[in-house]
């Protein structure tokens, strides 16, 4: 495991655990407690049942004819979309819980941006009886109605941030808050490979189940479990994390993350981190983040409310640092034509954070017989308001 975060919590010069003091305990705790049980067997048993039973796994990998024709190579589809709840946050959500269980916490809280982190969040603690209280900055609330309700319809307690500019780092921060003075008997579930260590390693952990089943998949398939690609799009980089995960040491694989350039690389509304980011401190590693000269972080654009993130997560930075995952991105006018295009060629309407990876394809010259796996990290249904707005299809 070349590219697994060393005991400091590091990868490369990216990580670490950049916390207030007062939160030192809790994130102690889970560092000292996450990988004896996460290797637990009965922690196993009872989390594979539930990616079995409930979330719905494994996802079918699909070979997209009609997409591979156009792009002449074998194109799969990796069907995270067909997940509980339709992406694949909820593989880290059920993780979570059931380690926070274990942990001996009642109780659950979240900070969500657009919303779907929320709703994963919101899922299993109905489903374990757990209270739960998600952050959201009030602009979000406004702006993602529909989950705010699928929240509160799921039992959970929905707390509008107030400060700053209302949106997804004020909730953080006012969720850090909560834990802070909720110590002992709180869970804080973090949404993707971001946040001090252990969350990345953990939640990549979670996430790594998609990896490991394109490995047999593609095994039965094709008689061989690599392919030559593997395409993700990049918020903080949780689907990638775990696309990429069990391919991080078979160096032929090569691997792909998509950003989104928004209106554009130099338009000044962008979330493309490895193009404009610089080293910083975010959410409590290091990491890349786009932010001003004085080292302001500066507000991202991106269509897709999920790719809209000042930042990528460590393991992330780390791997665009040294080479081994290629970056690239898709304006929003390239991923929602790409949103069309999969769905007239193969009938899946995706989530615009997913249009992003299909858009990238065409930056891409394959050979025939490529094997090109591209994680369908969520369904379009979400997304119908912003698809009609954007109505060019
Ligand atoms: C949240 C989300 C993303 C971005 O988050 P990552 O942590 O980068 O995976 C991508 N796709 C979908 C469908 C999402 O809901």
């Amino acid at each position: 495991m070349k590219y697994a975060v060393n005991e400091h919590g590091y990868y490369g010069k990216f990580g670490g655990a950049y916390i207030p003091e007062m939160l030192y305990p809790n994130v102690e705790e889970l560092r000292t407690k996450y990988l004896d049980i996460v290797h637990d067997a009965g922690f196993q048993e009872e989390f594979q049942q539930l990616l079995r039973d409930y979330v719905g796994r494994p996802t079918p990998l699909y070979l997209a004819k009609r997409l591979s024709e156009r792009y002449g190579a074998e194109i799969y589809l990796k069907r995270e979309d067909l997940c509980h709840t339709g992406a694949h946050k909820i593989n880290n959500t059920i993780g979570q819980i059931l380690l926070a269980r274990r942990l001996g916490k009642q109780k659950i809280i979240a900070e969500t941006g657009a919303g779907q982190h929320g709703v994963a969040t919101a899922t299993v603690c109905a489903l374990m009886g757990m209270e739960c209280i998600v952050y959201m900055g009030k602009v979000d609330m406004e702006r993602q109605r529909p989950n705010v309700e699928r929240m509160r319809i799921l039992g959970t307690k929905v707390i509008p941030a107030l400060s700053g500019s209302m949106t997804l780092k004020d909730a953080t921060n006012e969720a850090m808050r909560h834990w802070i003075n909720h110590p002992t008997d709180t869970h804080y579930i973090i949404g993707s490979v971001v946040g001090p260590h252990p969350y990345p390693d953990m939640v990549a952990r979670f996430q790594s189940v998609i990896s490991e089943e394109i490995r047999k998949q593609l095994n039965e398939k094709v008689g061989n479990p690599y392919p030559d690609y593997v395409f993700a799009c990049v918020g903080g980089g949780s689907n990638a994390a775990g696309a990429f995960y069990h391919f991080l040491d078979d160096e032929h694989v090569n691997l792909v993350g998509v950003e989104a350039a928004g209106l554009g690389l130099d338009s000044g509304e962008s979330a493309a981190t490895t193009v404009l980011g610089k080293p910083g401190v975010l959410h409590g590693s290091k990491t890349l983040l786009m932010q001003t000269a004085d080292g302001q972080v500066v507000e991202p654009y991106s269509i897709s409310a999920g790719l809209d993130y000042p930042g990528i997560g460590p393991i992330h930075a780390h791997l665009f640092d040294v080479g081994r995952v290629k970056f690239v991105s898709a304006t929003d006018d390239e991923a929602m034509h790409a949103g069309i295009e999969l769905s007239r060629t193969e009938g899946i309407i995706p989530a615009i954070e997913t249009a992003h990876a299909i858009a990238a394809l065409r930056q891409f010259e394959f050979q025939k017989d490529d094997v090109v796996v591209i994680n369908l990290s969520g369904r379009g249904d979400k997304d119908l308001e912003t698809y009609i707005k954007w109505g060019k299809y």
